[in-house]
């Protein structure tokens, strides 16, 4: 009888081997192993073994049912592993084919130059404030000591919204509104676009301005002159040369503009720096008297600097630009250099 049990399972292992699907394989597992199956029903043959052979015949008849049971799970994890396998060869990814480029945004250049500077003059305690690019005529001129009569306005002409509201020609007012609202010490810097009626090379309607303001007792032109020239070797590197220059500006007396020594030439002459081997850079000077009357501040008691310079045109020394209109036609091409 046991060789009978042995000639059954080899009939099974074969049926298995044969079987090349998951229906196959599991209609064995059925036939011979199931509530009726062949191997199930092969334990009942025990009544016509001798009684001394029973226990050999009932353990190889479990061992059987059990040898087919793990090679009918082997069959069924081998099916499933080659059919990852074939999923993986005829999806599988080239790695060869050139790839989709997603192209990163970059930040304005000048948007990165007033990063820039805002960062240096945080550094120096300046608090960095806003203000409203449609002003009041007040707060643009007559604040900053430049009445309705004043050539300076020629200077600056603007868009006029209507006889007392302008788009503002500079950051200035921004200062006035400030010193409004607060008592000194004041350190403030104001960042913002400004508008006049202007247009060539270095020229546009629109364009970026910072001014600083520090107002405090003991404030002396030597304090303007540090903090700018700490400024300027920042931006510009340590070997920066500075010239302050005198010059004129309604709401600052003494003013200066500031140059550097011209960063393409070094000085010797070029057609960027028309041939005098300076840039200017900024202008400066300290608060006029007049300016703090009009906020209400003690002119006796509280002494100031201001400083103002177009963002535009550091970002061209800074990066070799040679026409201002560049950064507003926002074209990739030009944009992603920077
Ligand atoms: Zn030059």
């Amino acid at each position: 009888m046991i060789g009978k049990l042995e000639q059954l399972k080899g009939e099974a292992i074969a049926e298995l081997e044969a079987a090349s699907d998951e229906d196959r394989i599991q209609a064995v597992r059925t036939k011979y192993l199931g509530r009726k199956g062949l191997l199930t029903g092969f334990l009942r043959n025990i009544v016509s073994v001798p009684d001394d052979e029973k226990p050999l015949f009932g353990k190889r008849c479990n061992e059987a049912k059990e040898l087919l049971s793990v090679r009918i799970d082997e069959a069924l994890a081998h099916l499933s592993s080659g059919r990852k396998g074939d999923l993986l060869t005829r999806e599988k990814i080239d790695v060869t084919l050139p790839g989709r480029v997603v192209r990163a945004g970059r930040i304005h250049p000048v948007i990165q130059i007033r990063r820039e500077i805002c960062g240096i003059f945080s550094a120096y305690g300046f608090s960095i404030v806003d203000g409203p690019e449609v002003e009041l005529d007040y707060y643009n001129f007559e604040a900053l000591n430049i009445p309705k009569d004043h050539p300076a306005r020629d200077m600056q002409d603007t868009f006029y919204i209507d006889d007392n509201t302008v788009l503002r020609t500079h950051t200035s007012p921004v200062q006035i509104r400030m010193m409004e609202k607060v008592r000194p010490p004041v350190r403030i810097l104001s960042p913002g676009r400004v508008y006049r009626r202007d247009s060539d090379v270095s020229h546009t309607p629109m364009f970026h301005q910072i001014e600083g303001l520090l107002v405090d007792t003991n404030v002396t032109f030597a304090d303007l002159k540090g903090i700018l020239t700490a400024f300027l070797k920042k931006v510009f590197g340590e070997n920066t040369t500075l010239r302050f220059r005198p010059s004129f500006f309604p709401f600052t007396e003494p003013s200066a503009e500031v140059d550097i020594r011209c960063v393409i030439c070094s000085g010797r002459g070029c057609r960027v720096c028309g041939q005098s081997g300076w840039l200017e850079i900024l202008g400066s000077g300290m608060v006029d008297p007049a300016v703090f009357v009009n906020v209400g501040y003690d002119p006796e008691q509280y002494k100031g600097f201001a400083f103002g310079l177009g963002l535009e045109r550091i970002a061209m020394l800074k990066y070799g630009v040679s026409d201002i209109r560049l950064f507003f036609e926002n074209d990739s091409r030009f944009l992603r250099q920077f």
